[in-house]
């Protein structure tokens, strides 16, 4: 009986034993689970802090909230903050872009792609041709038609009063190079053929500095003469009806001597050019250099400087802008105005020719300044422009008309544009001139801008 007994109370015990045992392993079990599922919803927080904080820049943080995380979110939070101020570093680069892309859009503007086609010369064909103020009004458009017809064409001008713009679509070209130099000093150049134009031509920039004038023409004159001596070129000489002054016979004739007043405010032209045509005859006479003479009479035509206060530019000018047309004195003075393509047309006849004495080049049909300016007015649609006169202008020649009989006999010459097609395509330019002065203005504006924003 008592064995039995204790063999009852050592099972009791075993079982006691076994079922405190699942009890505990019970408790840790649950213990563990309730840790890991804290573990999960820790984490889940964190990630939705985290997608919060993505949106949002890192000023916008309160310090206390990036302290309570931990060091992976920091890491996160570091590289989110570097990844927001480069997209900041990458939209301004890109607004600078934007900026320069334009600006090269509008620079692309004014350079061709492609130079004007220009014919092939053999080598014994092909002159190598000098153009003194190549880079003016006249000058640029008897180089635009010696480089067609595919010379060698070398441009010397100390842009007083020309611009590069003028002749800047042959830059690069083989055939083509400018020379920046002042004629007053000597040069030393290899020419066939010498086309001497420098020198200001519009009474206000010729009056601006008279003693640089007489130098230009005089000094200029004998320079560029020198050369032509010392390599064999023939040169064209650009006179003027200046040399005719206020004129006494009308139409002017070659053989007519002038009336010019010597110590005038026109006289550094005047005289100017008639000093240079004495230089040419004597250079002819005593250095054998082949010389040709154009007088040169009132041209008109695109790349005219807007500026440069001739009738013609002023009255466009002023005709454009709905601005009082300004005429000097009682406007019964005349002029007779030539197309720019038909002058360069009379100067390359006159250097191809033989004939060696001066010549005059112009149109011979004539008006008053006072017609000039209606016809002007008119041919600008919807100008409200009145036309008024004031005072007369100090030696103002009143009649001015070329008599062309010699060019058209020696060298078949004579113009072909009317004045009326003439000044169409004139004021077409200027139009387009004052556009461009609008759109410089506007880029201006846009940089001063920007500058003061910053
Ligand atoms: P422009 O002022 O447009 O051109 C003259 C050019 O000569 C400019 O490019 C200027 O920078 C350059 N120049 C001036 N002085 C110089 C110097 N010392 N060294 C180098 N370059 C210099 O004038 P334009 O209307 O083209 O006239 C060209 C020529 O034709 C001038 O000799 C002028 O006297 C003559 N001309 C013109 C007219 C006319 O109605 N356009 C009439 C008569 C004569
Ligand atoms: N002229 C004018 N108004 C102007 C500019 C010129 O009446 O705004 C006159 C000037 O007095 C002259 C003529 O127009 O009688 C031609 O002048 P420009 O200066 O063009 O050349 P010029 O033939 O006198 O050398």
């Amino acid at each position: 009986m008592i064995r039995q007994y204790l063999k009852f109370r050592k099972t009791i015990t075993i079982v006691c034993v076994l079922s405190l045992l699942f009890l505990i392993f019970l408790i840790l079990t649950k213990n563990q689970n309730s840790n890991s599922s804290e573990l999960i919803r820790h984490h889940k927080r964190l990630d939705d802090d985290f997608q919060d904080i993505g949106y949002r820049e890192l000023d916008d943080i309160p310090k206390k909230e990036i302290y309570v995380l931990g060091e992976k979110e920091l890491k996160m939070e570091l590289s989110n903050t570097i990844e927001d101020s480069t997209k900041r570093e990458l939209r301004e680069v890109k607004a600078k872009v934007e900026q320069l892309e334009k600006k090269i859009a509008f620079l692309e503007g004014r350079i061709p792609q492609k130079y004007p086609e220009v014919q092939y010369l053999g080598y014994k064909e092909r002159k190598r041709i000098l153009v003194t103020g190549g880079a003016g009004f006249v000058g640029s458009h008897l180089v635009d038609v010696l480089m067609i017809q595919g010379h060698e064409v070398i441009v010397v001008d100390n842009f007083f009063t020309g611009r590069k713009r003028n002749i800047e679509h042959w830059f690069g070209h083989r055939n083509f190079e400018l020379i920046h130099h002042d004629i007053v000093n000597p040069l030393f150049v290899e020419a066939d053929e010498i086309y001497h134009l420098a020198s200001p031509a519009s009474p206000p920039h010729y009056m601006q500095n008279p003693v640089k004038t007489i130098k230009t023409n005089t000094l200029g004159t004998i320079n560029m003469l020198g050369l032509a001596r010392r390599v064999g070129a023939k040169i064209l000489i650009a006179s003027t009806s200046e040399v005719y002054g206020d004129p006494m016979v009308h139409p002017q004739p070659e053989s007519y001597w002038g009336h010019v007043n010597p110590i005038g405010p026109r006289a550094c032209y005047d005289e100017g050019k008639r000093v240079s045509e004495t230089l040419a005859y004597s250079y002819a006479k005593q250095e054998k250099v082949s010389v040709r003479v154009a007088r040169i009479f009132n041209t008109y035509g695109p790349r005219m400087h807007v500026s440069d206060g001739r009738v013609v530019s002023n009255f466009i000018m002023q005709a454009l802008q709905n601005l009082t047309i300004t005429v000097y004195g009682n406007g019964k003075q005349t002029r007779s105005f030539c197309y720019v393509s038909d002058l360069v047309d009379g100067l390359l006849a006159l250097m191809a020719s033989s004939y060696s004495l001066p010549v005059n080049i112009g149109n011979p049909v004539e008006h008053t300044i006072e017609e000039f300016a209606v016809i002007i007015k008119n041919l600008v649609p919807g100008c409200r422009s009145t036309v008024a006169t004031g005072a007369a202008v100090e030696d103002d020649p009143q009649r001015r008309r070329p008599d062309i009989t010699l060019a058209k006999n020696q060298l078949h010459w004579s113009p072909k544009v009317s004045l009326q097609d003439g000044l169409q395509r004139t004021i077409d330019y200027f139009k387009e001139e004052l556009s461009r002065t609008t759109f410089y203005n506007n880029q201006t504006y846009i940089d001063f801008k920007v500058k003061t924003s910053h």
